[in-house]
C-alpha cells in the first residue's frame, strides 16, 4: 500500500546526462558524439553553437571567447 514506490524511477536515468557548463539535459548519444572520452559534455546546444560542438567544444573545457 505504498504508491510512492511506483514513482521511484525518477532518479537519474541511464538514458540521460547533463551539460557540465550549463546543466542542461542532454541525451547519452549526444554526449557520446560531442562529449569527452569520460562521458563528460563540456558544452551543449544550450550554451554553444552546433558549429562549436563540431569543432570539439563539447569535449574540451577551453572556450574560444
Ligand atoms: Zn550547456
Amino acid at each position: 500500500m505504498t504508491p510512492l514506490q511506483n514513482s521511484a524511477v525518477t532518479a537519474d536515468s541511464p538514458e540521460s546526462a547533463r551539460c557540465e557548463n550549463c546543466d542542461a539535459h542532454v541525451s547519452r548519444p549526444f554526449v557520446r558524439v560531442f562529449g569527452d572520452n569520460e562521458g563528460t559534455l563540456h558544452r551543449c546546444l544550450e550554451c554553444t553553437t552546433f558549429r562549436e560542438l563540431q569543432d570539439g567544444a563539447g569535449s574540451h573545457s577551453h572556450s574560444h571567447t
